[in-house]
């Protein structure tokens, strides 16, 4: 069993990153963060602000595509880990502007692990680290109703700018760790759900729209499967993984929950219709729009997680019922994370267009 000390969160104060930072330091008390973020739209400072002033915290403003920022940081703190969130996350902004996407997920995954090279192997021969990537399923591409799950030797087929710059991410951690002997991990997980996710993204979106008795937006048929995944459960399986998985491996992530787009949606209308009885928005799922779909958009992601569920012992806490309950309470006790300036992107767009009439 590997046990981290200090700890270089890349990405910390976007959506997963800021769970796992609060995560982290709930389980490890004892470990020292060095959150390394460059505070772009997606990125808030504030979702970290408690921890400032606590002794093992400290956000530190700046790019991955630093390098020298990163190695001075992997020096002074001495950091043994890396976990890497940083990147570009949002599909539907990497199809109306890619070169982002290249820069940040390829270039800025390879400046980090040009820095790891040169603190932890080339200064510090023999020095115990352990570099670990977070990636997505969208590196599999698009899975048919009946076609078997992804597993880790699912070959890679991209389909979106998105999903390429994370196949090749994904490639160039494998390369330093074959070639140079990097301790590297990597895990590909499902489409994440829970508190602090920018209000772009599905849930969340419907969520704040609903409440507001706006449409929500739901593309072509609305019946696009994803693998939904309690970012809480994400995050302990890369503590997981980061403790007890093997060096060069790849693990997928799930929380086998398959579910339709449209029947997520109703799910949650189900849910505020039981809460606000009295709503004026009730019966909520009136409030669904079809708007043309995605370009690419791939029909389904399904993950097999029976590598790290065997392997290292992992089990999802949450259902989907309970994980959705939980995302709703955290969104109705936080409005000022999703009523404040939110700068929606695409074809999510008519959406905002609403809002502000
Ligand atoms: P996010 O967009 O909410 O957050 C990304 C964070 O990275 C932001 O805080 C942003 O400021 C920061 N960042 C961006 N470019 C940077 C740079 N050049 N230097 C430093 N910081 C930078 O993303 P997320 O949803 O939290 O995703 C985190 C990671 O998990 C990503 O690597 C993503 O590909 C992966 N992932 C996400 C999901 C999901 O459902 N959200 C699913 C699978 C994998």
């Amino acid at each position: 069993t590997y046990t981290p000390h200090h700890v270089l969160v890349t990405g910390g104060a976007g959506f997963i990153g800021t769970n796992f930072v609060h995560f982290w330091l709930q389980q490890y008390p004892d470990t020292r963060l060095v959150i390394l973020d460059a505070l772009t739209y997606a990125g808030r400072y504030e979702n970290l602000q408690p921890l400032e002033g606590q002794a093992n915290f400290r956000f530190v403003h700046g790019d991955i595509l630093d390098q020298p920022l990163v190695e001075q940081l992997l020096r002074e703190e001495t950091i043994d880990t890396i976990v890497h969130f940083a990147a570009e996350s949002h599909v539907d902004r990497s199809i109306y502007g890619p070169d982002a996407f290249l820069k940040t997920n390829i270039d800025g995954t390879h400046s980090l692990l040009k820095a790891a090279k040169t603190v932890w192997l080339d200064e510090k021969p023999g020095f115990v680290h352990r570099f670990h990537h977070v990636s997505t399923d969208e590196v599999y591409g698009t899975l048919s109703a009946t076609d078997p799950a992804f597993t880790e030797i699912t070959p890679y087929a991209p389909n979106s700018p998105y999903a390429a710059s994370k196949a090749a991410s994904d490639h160039v951690i494998r390369a330093y760790q074959h070639t140079y002997g990097l301790q590297t991990t990597t895990s590909n997980c499902s489409n994440n759900y829970g508190p602090y996710q920018y209000p772009e993204k599905l849930i969340p979106l419907a969520i704040s729209n609903l409440l507001q008795g706006k449409p929500v937006p739901i593309y072509g048929d609305g019946q696009q499967i994803r693998d939904w995944l309690y970012v809480d459960d994400h995050n302990r399986g890369i503590d997981l993984i980061i403790r007890t998985g093997r060096i060069g491996e790849t693990y997928n992530i799930g929380g086998n929950n398959e579910q339709a787009n449209l029947s997520l949606i109703h799910e949650l209308c189900a849910l505020l219709d039981a809460r606000f009885p009295d709503s004026p928005h009730v019966p909520h799922n009136q409030h669904i729009v079809y708007v043309t779909d995605r370009p690419g958009h791939d029909r389904r992601y399904a993950i097999d997680n029976s590598k790290i569920c065997s392997e290292l012992g992992y089990v999802p806490a949450e259902t989907f019922q309970s994980g959705l309950a939980k995302t709703l309470d955290w969104y109705l006790s936080h409005p000022d994370f999703w009523q404040g300036d939110v700068k929606l992107f695409g074809t999510h767009a008519p959406s905002t267009t609403l809002r502000e009439q």
